[in-house]
């Protein structure tokens, strides 16, 4: 049970619509701390652009030491235009890599999951999505995107090489798929888990370390092992036959996206970033919206804040033992769509549009 001193909340707004978004998610933690005297501590940092305009680095060491000693993180977005041209280790993004690599954040968590009221905004046939209710767990802090040796060399010719590594070791293939497994428990007790083992060795591996792992502590979890090409495909032949996907860092990254975009619309998805339990069982985490920080519609007061709402809601069920407050909040969302109120990247017919900030004040109103 996380101690009520411990309830530390680090808000992260970033750049873009990250600041318009996470304002909504502090004015429900206060009317928590008002009306449920839930005495969450807030504190807030700059990240990303917004870090790089003050201190010319993408996050500095006194908002990194913040992160480190808050319960759980609840970031916006980061990066836009004007970052495009930083040098790599000045980009806005670079923050978020080091936030999950240091915090050690190995696991990301991705629902995706259809909400009734909104299943035309889908691409896919009703039947095909409505009831959907999928999570994908993506490992986040090893393959492809940091395995060495890595660069752009010159070599004979005039020309020049890439090198990227794609390695894994058993500990971090079977600490992800624990935490896969362990949310199968609580779901629907199946996990498909994703590689390439037919090309890669490294997915030979993936796959005999999970297999292994079922064997030995989840025997009663089905578990099926799927290529990740034949995965992208049956994501959109037939997405419900899913419960939970496990699977590597970078096929995470463009799988979650996919499924992502099964839902409809980027605005209503959250995420969670699950670190290591240490040895005075505190876990590391992180939570944020999967989408960015949408230059195109910044500082118009238009954008979705519900993907950012739903993040706080996953904060409170996995870091802070809140599972009733996280239930309150995502029925406030439900009740808000079911009111017919709707920002205006999943408005449709006889709808009504509100603003950023009337969504944020819609669903406060149904908490209460
Ligand atoms: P994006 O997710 O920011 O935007 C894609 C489209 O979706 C845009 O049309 C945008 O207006 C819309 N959209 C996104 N979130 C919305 C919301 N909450 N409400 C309404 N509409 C929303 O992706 P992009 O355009 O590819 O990237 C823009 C910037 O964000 C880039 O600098 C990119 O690097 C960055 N980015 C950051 C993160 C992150 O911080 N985790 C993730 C992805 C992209």
């Amino acid at each position: 049970m996380i101690k009520v001193k411990d309830r530390k909340l680090l808000l992260l707004p970033g750049d873009g619509i990250g600041p318009e978004v996470v304002r909504e998610v502090r004015k429900i933690i206060e009317w928590f701390n008002k009306n449920k005297s839930l005495d969450f501590k807030i504190e807030e940092g700059l990240v990303g652009g917004a870090s790089y305009d003050k201190h010319k680095t993408p996050i500095t060491d006194e908002v990194f030491y913040k992160a480190l000693e808050s319960e759980a993180v609840i970031l916006g977005a980061v990066g836009g235009p004007k970052y495009d041209n930083l040098e790599f280790s000045k980009r806005p993004e670079r923050a978020l890599l080091k936030l999950r690599k240091e915090l050690k954040l190995f696991a990301n968590l991705r629902p995706a999951i259809c909400f009734k009221q909104l299943v035309d905004a889908s691409s896919l046939k009703p039947e095909i999505i409505s009831g959907l209710d999928i999570m994908i767990v993506r490992e986040l802090t090893g393959g492809i995107y940091f395995g060495e040796p890595r660069g752009i060399e010159p070599i004979e010719n005039n020309e020049r090489k890439g090198i990227n590594t794609h390695t894994y070791t058993t500990n971090e293939i079977q600490r992800v798929a624990r935490v896969a497994f362990d949310l199968a428990k609580k779901r629907k007790n199946k996990v498909t888990s994703c590689e390439k083992s037919n090309v890669m060795e490294a997915g030979i591996l993936w796959r005999e370390e999970v297999q292994s792992l079922k064997d030995k502590e989840y025997k009663k979890i089905e578990l099926e092992h799927m290529l990740a090409d034949n995965c992208a495909m049956q994501l959109l032949r037939n997405p419900k036959q899913f419960d939970v996907i496990v699977t590597d860092n970078l096929f995470g990254d463009i799988l979650s996206d996919e499924a992502a975009m099964l839902t409809g619309s980027l605005g209503l998805l959250p995420s969670a970033s699950l670190g290591a339990r240490d040895k005075n069982g505190k876990t590391r985490s992180m939570y944020e919206p999967v989408h960015g920080s949408a230059p195109d519609i910044a500082g118009k007061n238009i954008a979705n804040p519900i993907a950012t709402i739903l993040s706080l809601s996953m904060a409170l069920k996995y870091s802070l033992d809140l599972d009733k407050e996280a239930e309150q909040i995502d029925k406030a969302v439900q009740s808000v769509l079911d009111d017919g109120l709707r920002t205006k990247d999943i408005m449709s017919k006889n709808m009504k549009e509100v603003s950023t900030s009337d969504m944020g004040d819609a669903i406060i109103s149904k908490l209460k």
